[in-house]
């Protein structure tokens, strides 16, 4: 078989928009590989055989973005429903609107409070971190939203998500989450935000469909009994690696620390489970971090009015053989990463990319807006070698 111009290990966002440049902008030969028996990474989804409904193989994906650029070059594949992301917290057997809004504030509080008497109430709560500047997140997040709001919805759910106390996390983990004085409850503040109208897995094969790009799958870039493995093109052939980065150099400064999640699926002999596409349940009791009910993500197709699938979502660290999903990001695994950064910087012929290759959490929109700046500038100083 012919050596490609171009290998991409790993068919996610982030490997199918190398090969989508790679072959219509520089006019490359690509081979992209994939151990999984289908491409698209982890933004994958398949029809439910018994409903029909779109599932989320490795959890829900939820599309936005503010990148312009970004935008239009999905469009390219795919038209985007006007579907808002929402999502609903249970907390001691009453339902709330996350992210904290006034919604939230008034039906904790049983007020009605306007937003100048909220940030008030909310000011005052927090005076106890008054003037700090929090580094760890139980610190953050009684700051942010006072004490009371921050055990009834943050601690608890932090607690389940991350297995660690959050006196021991970053701040950063929760500064994601706006908190708002307004009864504005939409999860994203993005411009642009939808879910791709024919389903994931067609826009992400349609970033595959060109003559030049060739997907091979259930090939594993470590297997040595296939022909474009690491030992066998390592120097000899340009190389986008997206897998995980201390697999590459055979763990040789240890290992990076993951959580992944366990997606428990559920078909139900009713129309409508929840009435919305995620909810979170904020205490300690439940042992799940939140129940997805994928129906509610495409209001407008026809599904079955008389069943649904839910996936109940726990969270837990990743072991060996597990799926990587979020970077712990601790301490050593930063350490370690600057020591994996060093080896990239001089492995010949190969860049590093995605998520799991920089060890880096990335939206789907940060994947291929990083995957376009490659595509830009590090892609012709590869393939001149
Ligand atoms: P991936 O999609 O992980 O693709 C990497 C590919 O490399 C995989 O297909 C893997 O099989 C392959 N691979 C690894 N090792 C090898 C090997 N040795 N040989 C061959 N192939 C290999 N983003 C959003 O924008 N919105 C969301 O709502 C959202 N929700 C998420 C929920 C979860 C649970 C997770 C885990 C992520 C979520 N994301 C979301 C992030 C989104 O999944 C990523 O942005 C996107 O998948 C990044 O693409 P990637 O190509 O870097 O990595
Ligand atoms: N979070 C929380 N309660 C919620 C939702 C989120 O405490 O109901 C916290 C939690 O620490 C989480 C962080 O806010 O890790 C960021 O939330 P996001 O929904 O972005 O998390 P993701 O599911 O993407 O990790």
């Amino acid at each position: 078989m012919a050596t490609p111009d171009l290998l991409i290990v790993g068919s996610g966002l982030f490997g199918l928009t190398i090969a989508e440049r790679a072959a219509n902008e520089h006019g490359l030969s690509v081979t992209i590989i994939d151990r999984r028996d289908h491409l698209g990474g982890n933004a994958y989804s398949e029809r439910d055989p018994e409903t029909g409904i779109e599932v989320h193989k490795y959890g829900a994906h939820l599309f936005h973005t503010s990148n312009q650029r970004v935008w239009e070059y999905v469009n390219r594949f795919t038209s985007f429903t006007g579907y808002q992301h929402k999502v609903y917290t249970t907390h001691r057997g009453v339902v709330y609107p996350m992210p904290i809004n006034l919604g939230t504030i008034n039906q904790f509080f049983q007020a009605a409070h306007t937003p100048d008497e909220a940030r008030a109430l909310i000011a005052e709560q927090a005076g106890e971190l008054a003037g700090a500047d929090p580094e760890n997140l139980n610190d953050k997040g009684i700051s942010l939203i006072g004490r009371p709001l921050y055990e009834a919805f943050i601690k608890h759910y932090t607690g389940k998500q991350w297995q660690t106390d959050p006196k021991d996390l970053p701040a950063s983990i929760i500064s994601r989450l706006p908190v708002r004085y307004t009864y504005d409850n939409r999860y994203f503040n993005d411009t642009y935000e939808g879910l791709p109208t024919d389903g994931y897995t067609a826009w992400l094969e349609r970033m595959a469909d060109h003559p030049r790009i060739e997907v091979r799958l259930s090939t594993d870039f470590f297997d040595t009994t296939q022909e474009l493995n690491r030992d066998a093109v390592r120097g000899q052939i340009p190389v986008v690696y997206t897998g995980p980065v201390d697999r590459y150099f055979d763990y040789s400064e240890g290992t990076l620390g993951w959580r992944t999640i366990d997606l428990e699926t559920e078909h139900l002999s009713t129309g409508d489970f929840q009435g919305t596409s995620v909810m979170n349940y904020a205490d300690a009791d439940v042992p799940y971090t939140r129940i997805i009910e994928p129906r509610h993500f495409h209001p407008e197709r026809d599904y079955p009015t008389d069943r649904t699938v839910i996936q109940r979502e726990y969270s837990r660290f990743a072991e060996s053989g597990d799926e990587p999903y979020y970077p712990i990001n601790s301490g050593k695994d930063r350490e370690t990463l600057l020591k994996y950064r060093a080896k990239a910087e001089n492995e010949p012929r190969t860049l590093f990319g995605g998520r799991l290759g920089t060890y880096q959490y990335l939206d789907m929109h940060m994947a291929i807006g990083s995957a376009l700046s490659m595509a830009d500038n590090k892609l012709a100083d590869l393939l001149r070698g």
